[in-house]
């Protein structure tokens, strides 16, 4: 069971927590499988709905159990189509969810945690520390709610919002998994992300899970004192442990996974820290993501000028290593990680 989320909750619940459950009341296993398609194919808000389950089931399961949906408390739509949405949970936590189209994709960005205890300098959602952990149901939840809302199907999902995901490593498997279901959401495993800010257990594990799921790090800085200083949450992991665990990510999957590299006026984007990441990833099946940081008021920081951006896309080019500059998307409706939730809880 997830820290901190309502025991009672039908959305605590894995595929395994699904079958203990049905198990538990005599019944035949199959009927997991029916529970999840009803709330992670269907979304339906109530066990009234399930009519392929007996009446009896029904009643017993709505008698024990919660069936929460998230509500959605703010939604804000950008001019690139871009939509964010703060989603309260049962118990009263509030998310940020992210809904991107582009073309035929529309990517989900969903939060993992309400709040983050890692503390990063940059981060909105550092700022107030963690709430609690999401049940896996609560993280397929937003997925639905942005599929609901857009009215189509969601072909890519990130947990690129609030929260640490290997710092709720089982809750997040679970929910991956359900989204990846083909009676669920049928999200194809390449088309989810999960970015961490460097939890190596987290990473180690990640390579041995038997999906093909895609791995984003954020390093920010390949130089140790920036990085402490930027990411004081994860300063027990040291640069040379991170590289390793990138490696024998790449070794045990042959996939690539990204770097995210937000770059911060006159902080991680001076020539010496250039050299330390092309250093860093030299020799790594890694793809670099350069990121303009957003920046968020509380921090003071502010984004890198644009020629110091395309500076170290050459360079790194230049070195062989593949890189890209990230499409900035929905900053007329703060669509950095936290800062509606920031704001709301400021007004
Ligand atoms: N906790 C995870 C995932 C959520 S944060 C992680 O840190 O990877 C998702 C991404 O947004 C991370 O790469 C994070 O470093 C980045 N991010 C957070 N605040 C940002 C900001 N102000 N500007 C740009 N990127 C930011
Ligand atoms: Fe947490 Fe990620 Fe924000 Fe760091 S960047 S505080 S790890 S959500």
């Amino acid at each position: 069971m997830p820290r901190g989320t309502d025991v009672a909750s039908i959305k605590a619940l894995d595929r395994a927590g699904l079958q203990a459950l049905v198990a538990e009341l005599g019944q035949p296993r199959f009927r997991a499988g029916q529970l999840e398609r009803w709330l992670y194919g269907r979304a339906v808000r109530s066990f009234a709905e399930m009519s392929d389950l007996p009446g009896g089931l029904r009643d017993t399961l709505a008698s024990r159990l919660a069936l929460p949906y998230p509500e959605i408390v703010h939604r804000q739509e950008s001019a690139d189509g871009t939509r964010k949405y703060l989603l309260r949970l049962a118990g009263g936590a509030t998310v940020e969810t992210v809904g991107l189209p582009s073309g035929d994709r529309l990517t989900v960005c969903f939060s993992t945690q309400a709040g983050c205890a890692m503390g990063c300098a940059f981060c909105a959602t550092g700022i107030g520390g963690l709430i609690r952990d999401l049940g896996p149901g609560e993280m397929v939840d937003q997925v639905s709610v942005v599929a609901g809302d857009f009215g189509r199907r969601v072909t890519n999902a990130v947990a690129m919002g609030q929260g640490e995901p290997f710092a709720n490593y089982d809750a997040v498997i679970g929910a991956l998994r359900f989204m990846n279901a083909p009676d669920a959401l049928g999200i194809g495993a390449r088309h989810i992300t999960v970015s961490t800010c460097g939890l190596v257990t987290g990473i180690r594990r990640f390579a041995e899970e038997p999906e093909q799921f895609t791995l984003a790090v954020s390093l920010h800085s390949a130089v140790q004192n920036t990085r402490d200083r930027l990411m004081p949450g994860v300063r027990s992991v040291k640069l040379p442990e991170l590289r390793k665990a990138l490696a024998g990510y790449a070794t045990a999957t042959g996939r690539r996974p990204s770097l995210e590299y937000a770059l911060i006026a006159g902080v991680n984007d001076t020539e010496a820290e250039r050299s330390a990441l092309v250093k860093f990833c030299r020799g790594l099946l890694v793809h670099v993501n350069l990121i303009p940081v957003n920046p968020v008021a509380e921090t003071g920081f502010a984004r890198s000028p644009a020629e110091c951006i395309e500076s170290f896309h050459r360079v790194l080019h230049a070195a062989g290593i593949e890189v890209s500059i990230r499409a900035e998307r929905g900053t007329d409706i703060d669509a950095a990680c936290g800062q509606l939730r920031q704001r709301s809880a400021a007004s």
